[in-house]
């Protein structure tokens, strides 16, 4: 997955940026964390200062990038945006720290990839805007201080759990993005359909919301597709009849899961009789790590209902023997 947005083409991050929300009226869902929000960002307006540091966890795909923009964009700032890799030495993130003017936003996406040099600058910078940095070597190494503009570091990450707790501590404003419901989902569905200028009923963006994994990113990405069908096939017109037959032709899960959500419930199933079983156990027989599991997959597959943690690991439920078409080998859960 931390490969997902790379391996995105270039039509396809251009097609994102097209219909991604840019004001806050338009950002559908994630009620409780835009109610803060609007508060926090007033607040730090009517001050005049820098909103704090601020940091966005949860699943890919989910809005997180999105946010940080609209943040930026409500603050009436800037903002410059890179990614916990990318920030390989502590003058590329002294680089970026100077260049910011007051109040503006660093986004770093990936937050939980920093290296353990480079967040220890950070710290500093986000505590006391200032950083000290080493200038040459051995025997005329001196370390000079830069003052920065106030900022506010807006981060981005799907494994929180692997961040530490000097940098957590750090964040004033941390919020967890949810999955979206299917109405929502539909909401999202049809105001991209709209940006797109092609028609879509009402019962083919409840079908294509419902079979999105409760993921916008996931849902505009199955919008672009039915309607190439629509396009070829109907007219330019998105129904619910070419929407079934574009998702079936595209192998699209009816819940929405995904391969590697498949192939969860299968290996719970198929080499553990259905759980219970821990989840590095499960981690090792389909290959991902285990915090991975925990922090991407294993969310979804609990808010529906595939599966449930109990104090010996984790079990699949009916459900999960039904989707998958077999039968259960003992009583499972609900
Ligand atoms: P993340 O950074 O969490 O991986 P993004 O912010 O890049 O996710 O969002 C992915 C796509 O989904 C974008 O194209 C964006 O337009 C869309 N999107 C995400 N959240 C929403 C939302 N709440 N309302 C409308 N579109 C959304």
């Amino acid at each position: 997955l931390q490969n997902e947005k790379g391996a995105q083409s270039a039509a396809e991050k251009e097609f994102e940026n097209n219909i991604r929300p840019q004001e806050i009226e338009d950002f559908s869902g994630q009620p409780q964390i835009i109610e803060n929000l609007v508060i926090f960002i007033k607040a730090a307006k009517l001050r005049g200062e820098a909103l704090d540091h601020v940091l966005f966890h949860g699943p890919p795909g989910l809005g997180k990038t999105t946010l940080s923009r609209i943040v930026a964009n409500e603050m009436g700032v800037n903002i410059k945006e890179t990614s916990g890799p990318v920030i390989e030495k502590p003058a590329d993130l002294a680089g970026l720290l100077t260049s910011l003017e007051p109040n503006d936003v660093l986004f770093i996406d990936e937050i939980h990839r920093l290296s353990t040099v480079v967040e220890e600058y950070l710290y500093a910078a986000m505590e006391d805007f200032r950083i000290d940095i080493m200038i040459d070597s051995g025997p005329n190494a001196r370390s000079i201080q830069i003052n920065l503009n106030p900022f506010t570091l807006v981060g981005a990450t799907t494994r929180s759990g692997l961040l530490t707790a000097p940098l957590l501590s750090r964040f004033g404003i941390k919020s967890r993005l949810e999955y979206y419901n299917a109405d929502t989902l539909k909401k999202i569905i049809e105001r991209s359909a709209a940006i797109l200028d092609t028609f879509i009923s009402k019962e083919a963006a409840s079908e294509i919301a419902r079979r999105s994994r409760g993921t916008p990113r996931i849902a505009n990405g199955l919008l672009r597709r039915v309607r190439d069908f629509a396009q070829v096939l109907n007219d330019g017109k998105i129904d619910l009849e070419i929407t079934q037959r574009a998702l079936k032709a595209l192998n699209v899960d009816e819940h929405g899961l995904d391969e590697m959500d498949n192939r969860i419930l299968n290996v719970i199933i198929e080499k553990f009789k259905g759980g219970p079983v821990g989840i590095t156990t499960i981690a090792t027989a389909v290959g991902e790590e285990a915090g991975t599991l925990e922090e991407v997959y294993e969310p979804f597959l609990i808010q529906e209902g595939f599966i449930q943690r109990t104090p010996r690991g984790r079990e699949v439920t009916l459900k999960a023997y039904n989707h998958l078409d077999k039968k259960p080998f003992r009583n499972s859960g609900p």
